[in-house]
């Protein structure tokens, strides 16, 4: 066991810092904090991570990826500011399922314009009326007069209203034998338009978050995805990791944090000496350092399980949970070193504090991922007894 990253870990991590101090957080900073990016500067983003092959890094080389392991996916990803990061996973996620999910032909289609960021992906699972439970997805899909058509919504999906391609979950519905099936269409918005809108929320403000209304929408016959992989295998490659990535965003903003208290505590007087030297504020920034450094070791100790092909959806449940959990108290504590200065919009730590409570609820709440972990410590399925494989690919 090794703690220390490799020569080659740093290398990467390093180009993405500078990259993002030099091209992406301009971009970010060029914008107003509480409102969306225009799509054109997002794709302007997009395109400077593709360059670093981050909008297929789950992809092997030969398929126009980054060959990454996971956990030096993870490296990479912590250095992401979070409004990129969440919007970034949801797009090359979306390039991670049409790999390993769809056919050659739909591979071919669509693959190259989203792994060059001329296009935008999303996956659409989320509906109004159930988010941690994807079997409860009412959107169907029909067979009307010879044509496919979609009929549903789906809410809080990361990229909606700005996306080229959506990855659906959908309710089989075009015979009366298949009815009830879960399957998964691709949407182009080109071929099948649809309406979509953003959603404000209290963080990640300049990511987009929306909803998308299919109304009768028309896909083609040949946009339906026929998975030849296993649910487990998708969830190793999607859930297993999305989570500790998540975390790792969680990492970046109390790491943001802490290193903003720790500098002040450093300069801030009080009774005679700066605050770095009281024993409370000491003892303060110690926990904070302890969680920051505990957090990151478990999203990455969970993305080498997923390289090693160890079961890993306790870990990875572990992992992001713990991370957003100790982000919340980071921030929360490094505002409270700030003092008055903490809660001014000036000092940037309200900004993370409302950013990182953002991270609670994607790619499973803190409820169901304490459900998730127990469930491997205890062999007992607290929220779900059996599962059907039909729903395997969509389940937690
Ligand atoms: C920033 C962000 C990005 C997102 N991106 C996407 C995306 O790209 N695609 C997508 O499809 N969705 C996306 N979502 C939606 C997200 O996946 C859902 O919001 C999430 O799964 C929770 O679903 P819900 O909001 O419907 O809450 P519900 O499932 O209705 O849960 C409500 C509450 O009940 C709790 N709960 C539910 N079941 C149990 C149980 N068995 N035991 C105990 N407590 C329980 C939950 O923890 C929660 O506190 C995103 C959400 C956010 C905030």
């Amino acid at each position: 066991m090794n703690f220390e990253l490799t020569s080659e870990q740093q290398a990467m991590r390093d180009a993405v810092r500078v990259t993002v101090e030099r091209e992406l957080q301009p971009i970010l900073s060029g914008h107003d904090e509480q409102d969306i990016l225009p799509k054109e500067q997002y794709l302007k983003l997009l395109g400077v991570l593709a360059r670093h092959r981050l909008t297929a890094p789950r992809l092997p080389v030969a398929a126009g990826g980054a060959g990454l392991t996971m956990l030096d996916y993870g490296i990479v990803f912590e250095q992401l500011p979070p409004q990129i990061g969440m919007n970034l996973l949801s797009h090359e996620g979306c390039v991670a399922r049409i790999y390993m999910e769809c056919s050659a032909s739909q591979k071919a289609r669509l693959l190259p314009d989203l792994i060059a960021a001329r296009k935008i992906g999303c996956t659409g699972s989320t509906e109004p009326d159930t988010g941690s439970d994807p079997r409860g997805v009412k959107t169907r899909l029909v067979r009307e007069g010879g044509a496919l058509r979609l009929y549903g919504r789906k809410m809080w999906i990361t990229n909606a209203s700005v996306c080229d391609v959506m990855i659906v979950t959908c309710l089989d519905a075009r015979t009366d034998k298949r009815n009830g099936d879960v399957i998964k269409v691709l949407v182009e918005r080109e071929k099948s338009p649809f309406e979509s809108r953003e959603i404000k929320t209290i963080g990640l403000q300049q990511g987009y978050l929306g909803e998308a209304v299919f109304d009768g929408c028309v896909v083609p016959e040949d946009n339906l995805i026929e998975s030849k992989q296993g649910g487990t295998t998708i969830l190793k490659q999607t859930w297993n990791v999305n989570r500790p990535l998540v975390g790792l965003q969680a990492v970046y903003l109390a790491q943001e944090a802490f290193d903003i208290a720790l500098e002040y505590s450093k300069l801030r007087k009080a009774f005679g000496k700066v605050i770095a030297g009281h024993q409370l504020i000491q003892k303060n920034l110690s926990d904070m350092a302890t969680a920051i450094q505990a957090s990151r070791l478990l999203c990455y100790s969970a993305l080498a399980q997923v390289d090693r092909g160890a079961p890993a959806e306790g870990a990875s449940a572990m992992a992001k949970r713990f991370a957003q959990n100790s982000c919340e108290k980071v921030v929360w504590e490094a505002m409270n070193i700030l003092g008055a200065l903490g809660l001014s919009s000036e000092a940037r730590l309200e900004r993370m504090y409302r950013d990182a409570r953002m991270l609670s609820i994607p790619d499973g709440t803190n409820e169901l991922l304490a459900l998730i972990h127990a469930r491997e410590l205890t062999g007992v399925a607290a929220f779900r007894d059996a599962r059907p494989s039909q729903s395997a690919a969509t389940d937690h």
